[in-house]
């Protein structure tokens, strides 16, 4: 079968192995120059807007955890990919009505309100499933942009005191978008010491043991300032369609 991009299956599936292993090989090389294990950084590989096949030609060049930023969408996906052992990253804006939908994830990287985290907490623990959840940071103050502000974080670690589901593992950073990747050094950074604040001031270590930055053109310096997990979709799918 040949594509509208003129490629055939299988000519797409060699392609996407070949670019998970170069973006595989940027991460090392990244993590050893920064000191770092390779191997306790995730690579979360974002799948928006590409289809199961897409998702199946990674799997097989090894690939374990999807991104998705649109709930129906990623829950299609999810359905058409059961037979598969997947770990599925909700990397885009939850409405509080749709928790109960997002509490399907194993990792929500957008926790950035108190009642997302109670709506959570009872999704989760009506369907007993355990999402691991990231508290989406706002630093830049884009109006385009969701994310906590640093002033709204306490009330964040303060309700999940009181919850007994839902588990923040880490900081998330949808950082603004510059072309120079060193131009973006200063927010990952940022982000690093914030959960380095946060420490200090008694936030217990397990709710800060990830921080979720960089993506396709930027995440060998995220790497560098600390990233655990990066979110890298057009560097392994290619292209997106606009829109
Ligand atoms: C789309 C998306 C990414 C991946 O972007 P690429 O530039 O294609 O690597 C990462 N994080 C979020 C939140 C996204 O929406």
């Amino acid at each position: 079968m040949t594509s509208a991009s003129g490629s055939t299956a299988s000519e797409r599936e060699a392609r996407i192995a070949a670019n998970l292993a170069a973006v595989r090989a940027r991460l090392e090389t990244a993590a050893r120059r920064a000191g770092r294990d390779p191997g306790a950084i995730r690579l979360v590989a974002v799948s928006k807007t590409f289809g199961p096949d897409d998702i199946r030609a990674a799997v097989a060049a090894g690939q374990r955890d999807f991104g998705e930023n649109k709930v129906q969408e990623a829950l299609e996906k999810i359905d058409k990919t059961r037979d598969l052992d997947l770990r599925w990253h909700l990397i885009g804006h939850l409405q509080s009505n749709k928790a109960k939908k997002g509490a399907r994830f194993a990792y929500i990287h957008v926790l950035d309100r108190v009642e997302l985290l109670e709506r959570l907490e009872r999704a989760i623990t009506e369907q007993d499933t355990a999402p691991e959840l990231l508290v989406q940071v706002d630093l830049a103050h884009e109006p385009t942009k969701h994310g906590a502000r640093v002033e709204a974080l306490d009330a964040i670690f303060e309700a999940v005191a009181r919850c007994s589901a839902v588990r923040i593992i880490g900081l998330m950073l949808l950082p603004p978008w510059l072309e120079d990747p060193e131009a973006v050094r200063p927010w990952f950074r940022r982000l690093a010491q914030l959960r380095d604040t946060l420490l200090a001031r008694g936030v217990p270590s397990a709710m800060l043991r990830e921080l979720s930055m960089g993506m396709s053109h930027d995440f060998e310096v995220a790497i560098e300032e600390g990233a655990t997990m990066v979110r890298v979709g057009s560097a392994i799918f290619g292209k997106r369609p606009l829109g």
